[in-house]
Protein backbone atom coordinates (compact mmCIF):
# COMPACT_ATOMS: atom_id res chain seq x y z
CA UNK A 1 0.00 0.00 0.00
CA UNK A 2 1.43 3.60 -0.66
CA UNK A 3 1.29 5.69 2.09
CA UNK A 4 1.18 9.25 2.83
CA UNK A 5 3.51 11.77 4.37
CA UNK A 6 1.71 14.94 5.48
CA UNK A 7 2.74 18.19 7.50
CA UNK A 8 2.99 18.17 11.29
CA UNK A 9 1.58 21.76 12.46
CA UNK A 10 0.71 22.98 15.69
CA UNK A 11 1.23 19.07 17.39
CA UNK A 12 -0.80 17.74 14.81
CA UNK A 13 -1.10 15.93 11.29
CA UNK A 14 -1.96 18.10 8.26
CA UNK A 15 -3.05 17.12 4.74
CA UNK A 16 -3.38 20.20 2.88
CA UNK A 17 -2.70 20.45 -0.85
CA UNK A 18 -3.55 18.76 -3.57
CA UNK A 19 -0.35 18.37 -4.80
CA UNK A 20 1.84 15.22 -4.27
CA UNK A 21 5.39 13.86 -4.95
CA UNK A 22 5.73 10.74 -5.25
CA UNK A 23 8.51 8.48 -2.65
CA UNK A 24 10.72 5.45 -3.72
CA UNK A 25 12.01 2.63 -2.47
CA UNK A 26 15.44 3.33 -4.62
CA UNK A 27 16.64 -0.55 -4.13
CA UNK A 28 13.52 -1.68 -5.50
CA UNK A 29 12.70 1.08 -7.78
CA UNK A 30 9.09 1.03 -6.54
CA UNK A 31 6.55 3.93 -5.74
CA UNK A 32 5.94 3.42 -1.95
CA UNK A 33 4.69 6.55 -1.14
CA UNK A 34 3.41 10.18 -1.96
CA UNK A 35 4.23 12.99 0.23
CA UNK A 36 1.95 15.81 0.48
CA UNK A 37 3.28 19.31 -1.14
CA UNK A 38 2.85 22.29 1.51
CA UNK A 39 1.62 25.35 -0.77
CA UNK A 40 2.01 29.01 0.67
CA UNK A 41 -1.03 28.79 2.49
CA UNK A 42 0.24 25.95 4.86
CA UNK A 43 3.22 27.23 4.85
CA UNK A 44 1.22 30.57 6.83
CA UNK A 45 -0.19 28.03 8.82
CA UNK A 46 3.15 26.44 10.11
CA UNK A 47 4.95 29.96 10.56
CA UNK A 48 1.67 31.15 12.27
CA UNK A 49 1.57 28.04 14.67
CA UNK A 50 5.34 28.41 15.36
CA UNK A 51 4.81 32.50 15.71
CA UNK A 52 2.76 31.63 18.41
CA UNK A 53 3.98 29.33 20.22
CA UNK A 54 7.75 31.23 20.39
CA UNK A 55 6.82 33.57 23.81
CA UNK A 56 6.15 30.92 25.96
CA UNK A 57 8.83 28.83 24.84
CA UNK A 58 11.14 31.62 25.24
CA UNK A 59 10.23 32.27 28.55
CA UNK A 60 10.58 28.50 29.50
CA UNK A 61 13.65 28.06 30.96
CA UNK A 62 16.61 26.81 29.95
CA UNK A 63 16.94 23.65 32.00
CA UNK A 64 13.87 23.20 31.43
CA UNK A 65 14.16 22.44 27.95
CA UNK A 66 17.04 20.68 28.65
CA UNK A 67 15.28 18.13 30.19
CA UNK A 68 13.03 17.79 27.31
CA UNK A 69 16.00 17.54 25.26
CA UNK A 70 17.35 14.88 27.16
CA UNK A 71 13.91 13.09 26.92
CA UNK A 72 14.22 13.58 23.34
CA UNK A 73 17.51 11.96 22.99
CA UNK A 74 15.97 8.87 24.86
CA UNK A 75 13.28 8.47 22.49
CA UNK A 76 15.59 8.65 19.40
CA UNK A 77 17.09 5.85 21.17
CA UNK A 78 14.19 3.56 21.70
CA UNK A 79 13.20 4.19 18.21
CA UNK A 80 16.77 3.80 16.54
CA UNK A 81 15.60 0.89 14.93
CA UNK A 82 12.55 2.10 13.40
CA UNK A 83 14.18 5.66 12.25
CA UNK A 84 17.40 3.32 10.64
CA UNK A 85 14.16 1.45 8.58
CA UNK A 86 12.76 4.73 7.43
CA UNK A 87 16.55 6.21 5.74
CA UNK A 88 16.83 2.69 4.54
CA UNK A 89 13.78 2.11 3.02
CA UNK A 90 13.59 6.13 1.33
CA UNK A 91 17.50 6.65 0.46
CA UNK A 92 18.95 3.07 0.44
CA UNK A 93 21.79 3.83 2.66
CA UNK A 94 23.25 0.31 4.21
CA UNK A 95 21.52 -0.65 7.80
CA UNK A 96 25.35 0.77 9.06
CA UNK A 97 25.34 3.67 6.67
CA UNK A 98 21.80 4.79 8.68
CA UNK A 99 22.94 3.58 11.77
CA UNK A 100 26.17 5.59 11.83
CA UNK A 101 24.39 8.91 10.51
CA UNK A 102 21.41 8.66 12.99
CA UNK A 103 24.24 8.40 15.73
CA UNK A 104 26.16 11.63 14.36
CA UNK A 105 22.67 13.40 14.54
CA UNK A 106 22.01 12.47 18.48
CA UNK A 107 25.47 13.21 19.09
CA UNK A 108 24.60 16.77 18.37
CA UNK A 109 21.35 16.13 20.46
CA UNK A 110 23.63 15.14 23.33
CA UNK A 111 25.55 18.78 22.81
CA UNK A 112 22.53 20.35 23.16
CA UNK A 113 21.42 19.14 26.27
CA UNK A 114 24.02 21.09 27.48
CA UNK A 115 21.96 24.31 26.66
CA UNK A 116 22.52 25.99 30.33
CA UNK A 117 25.96 25.98 30.16
CA UNK A 118 26.22 26.95 26.38
CA UNK A 119 23.91 29.89 26.94
CA UNK A 120 26.28 31.18 29.91
CA UNK A 121 27.50 34.73 29.20
CA UNK A 122 30.42 36.88 30.30
CA UNK A 123 29.85 39.59 33.33
CA UNK A 124 32.12 42.10 33.95
CA UNK A 125 31.64 44.48 37.03
CA UNK A 126 33.16 47.60 37.80
CA UNK A 127 33.37 48.36 33.92
CA UNK A 128 33.32 52.30 35.53
CA UNK A 129 32.29 53.51 38.58
CA UNK A 130 29.58 51.08 39.77
CA UNK A 131 28.86 50.33 36.44
CA UNK A 132 28.60 46.93 35.39
CA UNK A 133 28.38 45.04 31.90
CA UNK A 134 27.12 41.37 31.03
CA UNK A 135 25.76 39.53 27.74
CA UNK A 136 23.01 37.50 26.82
CA UNK A 137 22.36 35.66 24.16
CA UNK A 138 18.31 35.52 23.56
CA UNK A 139 16.29 33.62 20.75
CA UNK A 140 15.68 35.07 17.17
CA UNK A 141 11.98 33.78 17.24
CA UNK A 142 10.87 31.54 14.17
CA UNK A 143 13.51 29.60 12.28
CA UNK A 144 13.51 27.94 9.31
CA UNK A 145 15.55 24.44 8.05
CA UNK A 146 15.62 22.93 4.51
CA UNK A 147 17.56 19.95 4.46
CA UNK A 148 18.76 17.65 1.80
CA UNK A 149 18.54 14.03 0.79
CA UNK A 150 21.16 12.63 1.88
CA UNK A 151 21.16 12.48 5.38
CA UNK A 152 17.65 12.31 6.34
CA UNK A 153 18.09 11.75 9.96
CA UNK A 154 21.50 13.79 11.01
CA UNK A 155 20.87 17.25 8.84
CA UNK A 156 17.79 17.60 10.56
CA UNK A 157 19.15 16.59 14.11
CA UNK A 158 21.95 19.18 12.94
CA UNK A 159 19.24 22.32 13.28
CA UNK A 160 16.41 22.12 15.06
CA UNK A 161 17.25 20.86 18.13
CA UNK A 162 20.06 23.80 18.67
CA UNK A 163 17.16 26.10 17.69
CA UNK A 164 14.87 24.80 20.38
CA UNK A 165 17.26 24.73 23.10
CA UNK A 166 18.05 28.61 22.54
CA UNK A 167 14.75 28.85 22.94
CA UNK A 168 13.45 29.57 19.07
CA UNK A 169 10.58 28.04 17.38
CA UNK A 170 11.00 26.04 14.56
CA UNK A 171 9.72 25.11 10.78
CA UNK A 172 11.52 21.97 9.06
CA UNK A 173 11.33 21.59 5.48
CA UNK A 174 13.32 18.12 4.70
CA UNK A 175 13.60 16.79 1.12
CA UNK A 176 11.05 16.00 -0.77
CA UNK A 177 12.49 12.58 -1.40
CA UNK A 178 12.92 10.73 2.19
CA UNK A 179 10.95 13.49 4.37
CA UNK A 180 9.48 10.11 6.47
CA UNK A 181 12.36 10.08 8.88
CA UNK A 182 12.12 13.58 9.79
CA UNK A 183 8.62 13.49 10.32
CA UNK A 184 8.38 10.73 12.86
CA UNK A 185 11.92 12.51 14.59
CA UNK A 186 9.15 15.43 14.82
CA UNK A 187 6.50 13.30 16.30
CA UNK A 188 9.48 12.17 18.80
CA UNK A 189 9.92 15.70 19.74
CA UNK A 190 6.32 16.03 20.52
CA UNK A 191 6.36 12.96 22.68
CA UNK A 192 9.35 14.03 24.77
CA UNK A 193 7.26 17.30 25.81
CA UNK A 194 7.77 19.67 23.20
CA UNK A 195 5.27 21.78 23.19
CA UNK A 196 3.01 22.83 19.98
CA UNK A 197 3.92 24.63 17.84
CA UNK A 198 7.23 24.60 18.75
CA UNK A 199 8.50 22.19 16.39
CA UNK A 200 6.79 22.00 12.77
CA UNK A 201 6.84 20.00 9.41
CA UNK A 202 6.27 20.98 6.20
CA UNK A 203 6.89 18.73 2.88
CA UNK A 204 7.51 20.04 -0.80
CA UNK A 205 9.46 21.40 -2.85
CA UNK A 206 11.30 24.71 -4.34
CA UNK A 207 7.05 26.12 -3.88
CA UNK A 208 7.33 25.46 0.10
CA UNK A 209 11.15 26.70 -0.02
CA UNK A 210 10.49 30.06 -1.76
CA UNK A 211 6.89 30.36 1.09
CA UNK A 212 9.35 30.10 3.98
CA UNK A 213 12.41 32.39 2.79
CA UNK A 214 10.59 35.04 1.72
CA UNK A 215 8.13 34.98 5.10
CA UNK A 216 8.03 38.13 6.70
CA UNK A 217 7.58 36.30 10.31
CA UNK A 218 10.47 34.39 9.99
CA UNK A 219 13.72 35.53 11.91
CA UNK A 220 16.47 32.99 10.39
CA UNK A 221 16.88 30.28 7.74
CA UNK A 222 19.28 27.17 7.98
CA UNK A 223 19.58 25.37 4.26
CA UNK A 224 21.83 22.17 3.49
CA UNK A 225 22.06 20.99 0.09
CA UNK A 226 23.82 21.70 -3.58
CA UNK A 227 25.69 25.03 -3.88
CA UNK A 228 23.09 26.67 -6.34
CA UNK A 229 20.33 26.79 -4.61
CA UNK A 230 22.14 27.39 -1.09
CA UNK A 231 23.39 30.43 -3.15
CA UNK A 232 19.88 31.25 -3.95
CA UNK A 233 18.35 30.49 -0.90
CA UNK A 234 21.20 32.54 1.30
CA UNK A 235 20.92 35.54 -1.09
CA UNK A 236 17.00 35.18 -1.39
CA UNK A 237 16.81 35.13 2.43
CA UNK A 238 19.12 38.17 3.24
CA UNK A 239 17.16 40.02 0.81
CA UNK A 240 13.66 39.26 2.91
CA UNK A 241 16.07 40.18 6.09
CA UNK A 242 16.39 36.94 7.77
CA UNK A 243 19.49 35.72 8.87
CA UNK A 244 21.05 32.73 6.95
CA UNK A 245 23.76 30.45 6.37
CA UNK A 246 23.62 27.71 3.54
CA UNK A 247 25.62 24.89 3.08
CA UNK A 248 26.57 23.83 -0.51
CA UNK A 249 28.13 21.02 -2.70
CA UNK A 250 31.68 19.31 -2.49
CA UNK A 251 34.51 18.33 -4.21
CA UNK A 252 36.84 16.78 -1.86
CA UNK A 253 40.67 16.38 -2.73
CA UNK A 254 42.79 13.57 -0.65
CA UNK A 255 46.60 14.45 -1.17
CA UNK A 256 48.76 11.27 -0.74
CA UNK A 257 52.31 11.62 -0.34
CA UNK A 258 55.38 9.05 -1.63
CA UNK A 259 56.14 8.03 2.45
CA UNK A 260 51.91 7.85 3.23
CA UNK A 261 51.00 3.71 4.06
CA UNK A 262 49.22 3.31 0.93
CA UNK A 263 47.72 -0.07 2.03
CA UNK A 264 46.01 1.89 4.57
CA UNK A 265 45.76 4.54 2.42
CA UNK A 266 43.71 2.77 -0.34
CA UNK A 267 41.24 1.10 2.36
CA UNK A 268 40.88 4.25 3.68
CA UNK A 269 40.29 5.50 0.22
CA UNK A 270 37.95 3.41 -1.19
CA UNK A 271 35.36 4.23 2.29
CA UNK A 272 35.50 7.59 1.81
CA UNK A 273 34.83 7.26 -1.84
CA UNK A 274 31.97 4.89 -2.50
CA UNK A 275 30.15 4.66 1.38
CA UNK A 276 26.89 6.19 0.83
CA UNK A 277 27.55 5.38 -2.96
CA UNK A 278 29.13 8.95 -2.80
CA UNK A 279 26.20 10.39 -2.10
CA UNK A 280 27.76 12.81 0.93
CA UNK A 281 29.64 16.17 1.15
CA UNK A 282 32.50 15.26 2.62
CA UNK A 283 33.01 11.99 0.53
CA UNK A 284 36.44 11.74 -1.22
CA UNK A 285 36.22 12.52 -5.39
CA UNK A 286 39.75 13.40 -6.18
CA UNK A 287 42.97 11.84 -5.11
CA UNK A 288 45.60 13.53 -6.07
CA UNK A 289 48.58 11.54 -5.99
CA UNK A 290 52.13 13.04 -5.48
CA UNK A 291 54.70 10.90 -7.99
CA UNK A 292 53.86 8.53 -11.17
CA UNK A 293 54.75 5.34 -8.66
CA UNK A 294 52.39 6.27 -5.91
CA UNK A 295 49.47 6.54 -8.28
CA UNK A 296 50.47 3.09 -9.92
CA UNK A 297 50.59 1.50 -6.38
CA UNK A 298 47.51 3.02 -4.75
CA UNK A 299 45.74 2.09 -8.58
CA UNK A 300 46.62 -1.64 -8.07
CA UNK A 301 45.64 -1.61 -4.14
CA UNK A 302 42.55 0.31 -4.45
CA UNK A 303 41.15 -1.97 -7.77
CA UNK A 304 40.39 -5.24 -5.93
CA UNK A 305 38.98 -3.10 -3.62
CA UNK A 306 36.29 -1.33 -5.60
CA UNK A 307 35.57 -4.36 -7.60
CA UNK A 308 35.03 -6.63 -4.46
CA UNK A 309 32.59 -4.31 -3.25
CA UNK A 310 29.52 -6.32 -2.34
CA UNK A 311 26.24 -3.51 -3.58
CA UNK A 312 22.78 -4.19 -2.66
CA UNK A 313 19.44 -3.23 -0.97
CA UNK A 314 20.49 -1.74 1.81
CA UNK A 315 19.02 -3.65 4.69
CA UNK A 316 20.74 -6.76 3.18
CA UNK A 317 23.51 -8.79 5.17
CA UNK A 318 27.16 -7.46 4.53
CA UNK A 319 26.08 -4.84 2.05
CA UNK A 320 28.77 -2.38 1.37
CA UNK A 321 27.00 0.23 -1.28
CA UNK A 322 23.24 0.59 -1.37
CA UNK A 323 21.37 2.54 -4.55
CA UNK A 324 21.35 6.28 -5.53
CA UNK A 325 18.57 8.43 -4.82
CA UNK A 326 16.92 8.12 -7.80
CA UNK A 327 16.63 6.71 -11.23
CA UNK A 328 16.97 10.35 -12.52
CA UNK A 329 20.34 10.89 -10.45
CA UNK A 330 21.44 7.71 -11.65
CA UNK A 331 21.83 8.90 -14.84
CA UNK A 332 23.04 11.74 -14.35
CA UNK A 333 26.18 9.66 -12.52
CA UNK A 334 26.35 7.40 -15.70
CA UNK A 335 26.35 10.53 -17.47
CA UNK A 336 29.57 11.62 -16.16
CA UNK A 337 31.04 8.44 -16.66
CA UNK A 338 30.69 8.99 -20.23
CA UNK A 339 31.70 12.46 -19.65
CA UNK A 340 34.90 11.38 -18.55
CA UNK A 341 35.47 8.85 -21.10
CA UNK A 342 35.22 11.47 -23.97
CA UNK A 343 37.02 13.86 -21.91
CA UNK A 344 40.05 11.73 -22.45
CA UNK A 345 40.31 9.97 -18.73
CA UNK A 346 41.23 6.04 -18.25
CA UNK A 347 38.25 4.61 -17.06
CA UNK A 348 40.40 2.09 -15.01
CA UNK A 349 36.58 0.62 -13.54
CA UNK A 350 33.51 1.05 -14.79
CA UNK A 351 30.99 0.03 -12.84
CA UNK A 352 28.00 1.68 -14.42
CA UNK A 353 26.76 -1.09 -15.92
CA UNK A 354 26.09 -3.11 -12.94
CA UNK A 355 23.05 -4.57 -12.25
CA UNK A 356 21.38 -6.14 -8.88
CA UNK A 357 20.54 -9.36 -9.67
CA UNK A 358 18.09 -9.31 -6.74
CA UNK A 359 16.90 -5.88 -7.45
CA UNK A 360 16.67 -5.61 -11.37
CA UNK A 361 14.56 -2.11 -10.67
CA UNK A 362 16.56 -0.48 -8.39
CA UNK A 363 18.89 2.87 -8.79
CA UNK A 364 22.40 0.87 -8.52
CA UNK A 365 25.53 1.19 -10.27
CA UNK A 366 28.94 -0.21 -8.99
CA UNK A 367 32.15 1.36 -8.08
CA UNK A 368 34.18 3.58 -10.87
CA UNK A 369 37.66 4.73 -10.89
CA UNK A 370 39.39 6.83 -13.28
CA UNK A 371 42.85 7.36 -13.84
CA UNK A 372 44.59 10.70 -16.03
CA UNK A 373 42.23 12.97 -14.73
CA UNK A 374 43.51 16.87 -15.10
CA UNK A 375 41.91 19.98 -13.98
CA UNK A 376 40.35 20.89 -17.20
CA UNK A 377 38.09 18.32 -16.94
CA UNK A 378 33.66 18.07 -15.94
CA UNK A 379 34.60 15.10 -13.87
CA UNK A 380 36.89 16.66 -12.13
CA UNK A 381 35.67 20.32 -11.72
CA UNK A 382 32.04 19.18 -11.27
CA UNK A 383 30.41 17.62 -8.32
CA UNK A 384 28.87 14.05 -9.50
CA UNK A 385 27.58 12.76 -5.96
CA UNK A 386 27.93 9.19 -6.63
CA UNK A 387 30.52 6.39 -6.75
CA UNK A 388 32.78 7.83 -9.07
CA UNK A 389 36.26 8.64 -8.20
CA UNK A 390 39.00 10.51 -9.97
CA UNK A 391 42.66 10.03 -9.39
CA UNK A 392 44.88 13.20 -10.50
CA UNK A 393 48.69 12.92 -10.58
CA UNK A 394 50.88 15.23 -10.06
CA UNK A 395 54.54 15.87 -9.74
CA UNK A 396 55.40 17.53 -6.09
CA UNK A 397 53.04 18.94 -3.04
CA UNK A 398 52.90 22.09 -3.98
CA UNK A 399 50.85 21.39 -7.17
CA UNK A 400 49.11 19.54 -5.15
CA UNK A 401 48.40 22.35 -2.85
CA UNK A 402 47.68 24.33 -5.49
CA UNK A 403 44.80 22.30 -7.18
CA UNK A 404 42.95 22.02 -4.03
CA UNK A 405 42.98 25.82 -3.27
CA UNK A 406 41.99 26.54 -6.74
CA UNK A 407 39.32 24.33 -6.74
CA UNK A 408 35.62 26.51 -6.67
CA UNK A 409 34.67 23.88 -3.83
CA UNK A 410 36.34 23.82 -0.11
CA UNK A 411 34.22 21.75 1.81
CA UNK A 412 36.65 18.87 3.14
CA UNK A 413 40.19 17.69 2.30
CA UNK A 414 42.41 15.09 3.47
CA UNK A 415 46.09 14.02 3.45
CA UNK A 416 47.65 10.62 3.45
CA UNK A 417 51.68 11.03 4.45
CA UNK A 418 53.59 10.33 7.62
CA UNK A 419 55.34 13.54 7.60
CA UNK A 420 54.77 15.65 10.07
CA UNK A 421 55.73 19.09 9.03
CA UNK A 422 54.34 18.05 5.57
CA UNK A 423 50.77 17.32 7.41
CA UNK A 424 51.13 20.77 9.49
CA UNK A 425 52.06 22.78 6.13
CA UNK A 426 48.90 21.26 4.40
CA UNK A 427 46.67 21.68 7.51
CA UNK A 428 48.56 25.42 8.01
CA UNK A 429 47.72 26.48 3.81
CA UNK A 430 44.95 24.80 2.45
CA UNK A 431 41.31 26.71 1.71
CA UNK A 432 39.03 24.05 2.86
CA UNK A 433 37.07 23.99 5.92
CA UNK A 434 37.74 20.67 7.52
CA UNK A 435 40.64 18.89 7.03
CA UNK A 436 42.01 15.46 7.82
CA UNK A 437 46.01 14.22 8.48
CA UNK A 438 45.77 10.52 7.92
CA UNK A 439 41.78 10.51 8.38
CA UNK A 440 39.99 10.46 5.14
CA UNK A 441 36.55 12.01 6.05
CA UNK A 442 37.20 14.46 8.74
CA UNK A 443 33.50 15.25 9.74
CA UNK A 444 33.71 17.43 13.09
CA UNK A 445 32.56 15.81 15.86
CA UNK A 446 29.51 17.28 17.65
CA UNK A 447 31.23 19.60 20.21
CA UNK A 448 33.18 21.01 17.11
CA UNK A 449 31.25 23.03 14.34
CA UNK A 450 30.69 22.06 10.73
CA UNK A 451 31.28 24.16 7.65
CA UNK A 452 33.26 24.10 4.72
CA UNK A 453 34.95 27.42 2.89
CA UNK A 454 34.68 29.07 -0.67
CA UNK A 455 31.53 27.51 -2.81
CA UNK A 456 30.83 25.12 -0.26
CA UNK A 457 28.73 27.48 2.22
CA UNK A 458 26.86 30.99 1.86
CA UNK A 459 27.68 31.90 5.51
CA UNK A 460 30.48 33.14 7.82
CA UNK A 461 29.00 30.83 10.89
CA UNK A 462 28.84 27.03 11.12
CA UNK A 463 26.44 23.95 12.05
CA UNK A 464 26.46 22.81 15.40
CA UNK A 465 28.49 23.17 18.32
CA UNK A 466 29.52 26.41 19.60
CA UNK A 467 28.44 28.31 16.00
CA UNK A 468 24.80 26.90 16.61
CA UNK A 469 24.66 28.25 19.64
CA UNK A 470 25.83 31.68 18.12
CA UNK A 471 23.54 31.37 15.02
CA UNK A 472 20.33 30.63 16.97
CA UNK A 473 20.81 33.58 19.31
CA UNK A 474 20.70 37.11 19.00
CA UNK A 475 23.80 39.18 21.72
CA UNK A 476 22.58 41.75 23.99
CA UNK A 477 24.96 43.78 25.89
CA UNK A 478 23.95 45.66 28.96
CA UNK A 479 26.07 47.88 30.80
CA UNK A 480 24.20 49.20 34.02
CA UNK A 481 24.38 51.65 37.00
CA UNK A 482 21.98 51.40 40.15
CA UNK A 483 21.75 54.56 42.04
CA UNK A 484 20.85 54.01 45.75
CA UNK A 485 17.11 54.88 46.63
CA UNK A 486 18.59 56.48 49.56
CA UNK A 487 21.88 56.55 51.56
CA UNK A 488 22.93 52.92 52.77
P1 LIG B 1 19.21 20.11 -3.44
O1 LIG B 1 19.90 21.42 -3.47
O2 LIG B 1 18.60 19.61 -4.69
O3 LIG B 1 18.00 20.15 -2.37
C1 LIG B 1 18.22 20.60 -1.04
C2 LIG B 1 16.92 21.19 -0.51
O4 LIG B 1 16.57 22.32 -1.31
C3 LIG B 1 15.74 20.23 -0.59
O5 LIG B 1 14.98 20.35 0.58
C4 LIG B 1 14.96 20.69 -1.83
O6 LIG B 1 13.57 20.50 -1.71
C5 LIG B 1 15.27 22.18 -1.88
N1 LIG B 1 15.35 22.70 -3.26
C6 LIG B 1 15.78 22.03 -4.37
N2 LIG B 1 15.76 22.85 -5.44
C7 LIG B 1 15.33 24.06 -5.00
C8 LIG B 1 15.12 25.32 -5.63
N3 LIG B 1 15.35 25.50 -6.93
N4 LIG B 1 14.68 26.35 -4.87
C9 LIG B 1 14.45 26.19 -3.56
N5 LIG B 1 14.64 25.02 -2.91
C10 LIG B 1 15.08 23.97 -3.60
O7 LIG B 1 20.24 19.07 -2.81
P2 LIG B 1 20.06 17.49 -2.68
O8 LIG B 1 20.16 16.87 -4.03
O9 LIG B 1 18.90 17.17 -1.83
O10 LIG B 1 21.36 17.14 -1.81
C11 LIG B 1 22.63 16.92 -2.37
C12 LIG B 1 23.48 18.16 -2.31
O11 LIG B 1 23.60 18.60 -0.96
C13 LIG B 1 24.90 17.91 -2.78
O12 LIG B 1 25.32 19.00 -3.56
C14 LIG B 1 25.71 17.83 -1.49
O13 LIG B 1 27.07 18.14 -1.61
C15 LIG B 1 24.99 18.83 -0.66
N6 LIG B 1 25.23 18.63 0.77
C16 LIG B 1 26.01 19.53 1.40
C17 LIG B 1 26.29 19.36 2.75
C18 LIG B 1 27.14 20.36 3.48
O14 LIG B 1 27.10 20.36 4.69
N7 LIG B 1 27.89 21.20 2.79
C19 LIG B 1 25.76 18.27 3.43
C20 LIG B 1 24.96 17.36 2.74
C21 LIG B 1 24.71 17.56 1.40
Amino acid sequence: MVYEVKQFIDGKAVSSSQRTLSLYNPATGAITGKVNVADKQTVDQAVAAAKKAFPAWAATTPPQRAKILFRFKQLLDEHRDELVKLVTQEHGKTTSEAQGSLQRGMDVVDFTCGIPNHLKSAYTSDVGTGVDSYSLYQPLGVCVGITPFNFPAMIPLWMFPMAIACGNTFVLKPSEKDPSCALRMVELAKEAGVPDGVVNLVNGDKETVDALITHPDVKAVSFVGSSNVAEYVYNTAIAHHKRAQAFGGAKNHCIVMPDANLDQTAKSLVTAAYDCAGERCMAISVVVAVGDEVADKLIQKMKPLIQQLKIGAGNTKDVQMGPLITEQHLQKVKSYVATGKEEGATLVIDGSQFQSADNPQGFFMGGCLFDHVTPEMRIYREEIFGPVLSVVRVPDFQTALQLINDHEYGNGTAIFTNDGHTAKTFADKVQVGMVGVNVSVPVPVAYHSFGGWKRSIFSDIGMYGNDAVRFYTKLKTITQRWFPKEKI
